[in-house]
């Protein structure tokens, strides 16, 4: 008797199981078939601990902090600029500049490159705030576009059509660490003359054709948050290969200080509207750490996706992530899904995603719609918006139906499932046991069904 006749038989002989749907996929967990889920009180698909994030590894992380620390040079100095250098060199770019967050290395960018008052920038919807408030920081207008749900990135097909007299510049995210159509995204820009900011706080050392993410733009953006893949609790990163502009930016994080070429010709003091966004020098010694082990995490990260894909790609209902052809690695911040309940009896994806969660496996829904939240309207009914926007330009009402994104709005409301970076570092036969879960859920999804009622 092969495997899935042996199973169908032991759970149709098996009374405590009122209904039993199909059993059409190859990747069976033979086990799950007949157990219970966690949700109704079964046994938990996965027992274990997911590997811990952040990674610190006393032996060979704490030496370098130490020594900043009883240094007490702990202002922005040498072991940031080695973190630079060793950031640029990771990422081949010429330069790097490190700041206190993503969310102002966005800022940072689009303010010397001066994206502002008066200008669009088209973003994606399917996105993290930070890259939407950099765009109205500067005073400029986010125009949307909507997702390939497919990809989960902007959709290159869908810019053109968004592409007005006012538009100054793309801001894609390489959203959940998987590359966007940089190729046809920079083809774009150059044909409309668009300046480019790469958001790529979720996409450390990805890659498209064996360059880096970060690289294909004016300006990349990276964030080492505490959760991120490249963490060091807060923190930041600016590239470009432009090296005046990397001195402008320099100059605007140190408070508008003289750096390199913004020194001209003789000392002036002060010599432009800046800021201080600096790092310190422990922030810089604990990313000099996890950088050590970022490229080994983010191949692990790699195959560990690419097999779990394989696994529930065969699941009717679940709809895996699909990279664009010429992506060479990703980054895999978030593992992503698409969820489709009709395949699940009708449960919910939130009543799934409880289901998943009990089964030991973390998960989440994902964003919501950026493009329809009240900071929006705020900033459109702002003084500052008031004063530098004619009132034609500031219809909030025409502004919200042009940027309706319907597909975005099925994936944040109904389809997106999240399962978090942290979890492809853990043992491929891990994967299985995610695979098994989800089949689990489908199997039974009538009785998760009649008892959430
Ligand atoms: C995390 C993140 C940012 C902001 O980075 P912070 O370091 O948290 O300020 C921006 N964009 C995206 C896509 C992010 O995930």
């Amino acid at each position: 008797m092969d495997r899935r006749k042996f199973i169908k038989k032991s759970v149709m002989g098996s009374a405590s199981l009122m209904t039993v749907t199909s059993l059409n996929s190859s990747t069976v967990w033979a086990k799950s078939n007949i157990k219970v889920p966690a949700i109704l009180g079964g046994e938990k698909m996965y027992t274990g601990q997911w590997p811990k994030w952040p990674i610190w590894n006393s032996a060979t992380d704490e030496k370098k902090l130490l020594e900043v620390m009883r240094s007490g040079v702990w202002s922005r100095n040498k072991v940031t600029e080695e973190f630079e250098k060793q950031w640029a060199n990771t990422l081949g770019a010429k330069r790097a500049l490190a700041v206190v967050n993503g969310t102002n290395a966005l800022n940072t960018s689009l303010a010397q490159l001066e994206i502002g008052w008066g200008d669009e920038v088209l973003v994606t919807s399917y996105t993290f705030i930070a890259s939407v408030s950099s765009i109205l920081l500067n005073g400029a207008i986010p125009v949307f576009v909507d997702v390939d749900p497919e990809t989960f990135q902007m959709d290159p097909d869908k810019i053109e059509e968004k592409i007005t007299p006012h538009t100054r510049a793309i801001l894609p995210v390489h959203i959940l660490g998987l590359p966007c159509d940089m190729e046809r995204i920079m083809k774009i820009a150059e044909k409309h003359n668009l300046l480019v900011v790469e958001d790529a706080c979720q996409a450390w050392l990805a890659e498209i054709n064996g360059k880096k993410v970060g690289n294909f733009g004016n300006a990349g953006c990276f964030s080492f948050q505490n959760s991120k893949n490249m963490a060091m609790g807060e923190g930041g990163a600016i590239i470009s290969d432009d090296d005046a502009f990397m001195d402008r930016c320099y100059s605007y994080h140190n408070y508008g200080n003289p750096y390199g070429s913004t020194a001209g010709q003789f000392s002036a003091g002060t010599v432009m509207i800046g800021t201080k966004l600096r790092i310190t020098e422990y922030q810089a010694a604990i990313g000099l750490a996890q950088l050590q082990r970022l490229e080994e995490q983010t191949d692990l990260r790699n195959k560990n996706a690419s097999y779990l894909q394989s696994l529930i790609d065969e699941i009717p209902g679940i709809i895996p992530y699909r990279l664009y052809k010429n992506v060479t690695k990703a980054a895999f911040h978030l593992f992503p899904f698409r969820y489709q309940k009709e395949d699940f009896k009708g449960l919910s994806r939130t009543d799934f995603l409880s289901a998943l969660r009990a089964e030991g496996v973390p998960c989440s829904g994902g964003y919501s719609e950026l493009n329809k939240m009240p900071f929006l309207k705020n900033a459109f009914e702002s003084k500052y918006f008031r004063k530098f926007y004619p009132t034609e330009r500031l219809n909030y009402q025409r502004y919200a139906e042009e940027n309706n994104c319907p597909l975005n709005e099925k994936l944040c409301n109904e389809e997106a499932v999240w399962i978090p970076q942290n979890v492809l570092l853990s043992a491929k036969t891990d994967m299985k046991k995610i695979a098994g879960a989800i089949e689990k859920i489908q199997q039974h999804a009538e009785r998760i069904i009649a008892n959430t009622k």
